[in-house]
């Protein structure tokens, strides 16, 4: 444990959503998975634009404009920043990990077809299959799933032959499983592809509050990652591309600012990033997304991963206790949250009985169907997902809440 349990009032007292009751008690919050709360400083920053700042970016010359536009692109460098990017073009704004994920889909259109392969690992979520799958059909490209150990790590064993008996044009991996918390290792999965000449792409999107996401660290092609997930607000993502990659890549929407040249016969487009970002874009939610990175960089993110990892820890050796509850996957590391299913208990039921006792969990698929029904045959799990403004005792009590509830369902 670091400090943070220390100051862990304090930090409490930045997120004004969490001082509620839910069916008369506290509210405990542990759907962080699906979506992190934002902090005063977030939420001010927000407001703070909108009051004195607002005007749409890279387009007017006013004085309203150009503040904007310069809070844009530092926003923009805040992320390379945080990201450890070469240079603030490599960073697309984006809708979200979804859009971001899609984008790049859309973009390697052109690098694929019959005879190439798309591969995935067998623990994605929909965002980083699907657009891939659908890829495949449009083009011909064949579609690989790399599968997982026993344990819920990917089989690296298995993709290292995927790479080597096929023509594989991009393996595309979760940083961090939305449904097993398993940390998979993308450095040494990048190292692997890059042998062969395939690139990589990670999906950061539960990773990237709580892991130092690095990517020169890891040399990863592309990197996707969800403001919502990480203390800002919805609706702003990231596509973090290497320089050379974005610069030979075709954009995938049109309209306003993407472009150079416009007549009726032909259009000219922009260099990355502005290639991508066709439209107006979230720029309140870019420099929101800013505050959240500088929260939490003032909290510390290593001390915000060490934390949560003891917490998810914490919380799974503390769920042992419930009879027939049974955590998927033993993975080498986890972070960040757990997926269980309860011997006669149905996972809608345990969370709905939950909620009316204050304890947000998540129910459901987790948007991961081909991993719950054809790696683990169940259909649908419980998630507990906590993150570094929750405590020891919201651990506790929900697993006395669980507990009972469990007891009261059979
Ligand atoms: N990838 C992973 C691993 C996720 O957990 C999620 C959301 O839960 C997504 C992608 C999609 O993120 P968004 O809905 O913000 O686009």
């Amino acid at each position: 444990m670091n400090d943070f349990a220390d100051r862990i009032d304090a930090i409490r007292g930045d997120f004004p959503i969490l001082e509620q009751r839910i069916g008369g008690r506290p509210l405990i919050y542990l759907d962080n998975g699906a979506t992190t709360q934002m902090p005063d400083a977030v939420l001010d920053a927000l407001a703070a634009h909108y009051r004195t700042d607002n005007a749409n970016v890279h387009r007017g010359i006013h004085t309203l404009s150009e503040r904007s536009t310069a809070a844009f692109e530092r926003a923009r460098r805040t992320v390379q920043r945080f990201v450890n990017a070469a240079e603030s073009d490599e960073i697309v704004f984006t809708g979200g990990t979804t859009d971001a994920i899609n984008m790049a889909a859309r973009a390697w259109e052109e690098r694929v077809g019959p005879g190439s392969t798309i591969a995935v690992t067998a623990l994605e979520h929909h965002a980083n299959l699907v657009p891939w799958q659908q890829l495949c059909k449009r083009t011909g490209a064949r579609f690989e799933v790399i599968p997982l150990t026993p344990q819920g790590d990917i089989d690296l064993e298995a993709l290292e032959t995927v790479l080597r008996s096929q023509k594989v044009s991009l393996v595309a991996v979760a940083h961090v499983s939305n449904v097993l918390g398993s940390v998979n290792p993308v450095r040494e999965i990048a190292a692997m592809a890059h042998e062969r000449g395939t690139c990589v792409l990670v999906d950061a999107a539960q990773s990237v509050r709580h892991e130092i996401v690095n990517v020169q660290d890891a040399d990863c092609d592309f990197l996707c990652f969800s403001g919502h997930k990480m203390l800002g607000p919805a609706g702003i993502g990231v596509l973090y591309g290497k320089r050379e990659l974005l610069a030979e890549l075709s954009p995938v929407r049109f309209g306003g600012e993407m472009v150079d040249k416009v007549s009726f016969a032909e259009t000219t487009f922009e260099k990355p990033p502005l290639r991508f970002e066709a439209g107006t874009p979230n720029y309140p939610g870019a420099i929101a997304l800013a505050a959240a990175i500088g929260y939490i960089e003032s909290a510390g993110r290593d001390k915000i991963a060490s934390y949560e990892h003891e917490l998810t820890a914490y919380a799974e050796r503390a769920l042992g206790s419930i009879d027939g509850l049974h955590v998927l996957g033993d993975p080498a590391r986890r972070a960040g949250c757990l997926s269980f299913t309860v011997d006669d208990v149905h996972p809608f039921d345990l969370a709905t009985f939950m909620d009316k006792q204050g304890v947000a969990l998540r129910s459901g698929n987790q948007c991961a169907q081909p991993l719950l029904h054809e790696v683990y045959g169940v259909q649908n799990v419980t998630r507990l997902s906590p993150a570094f403004y929750n405590t020891h005792v919201e651990i506790d009590s929900c697993v006395e809440l669980l507990g009972r509830t469990v007891a009261l369902l059979r």
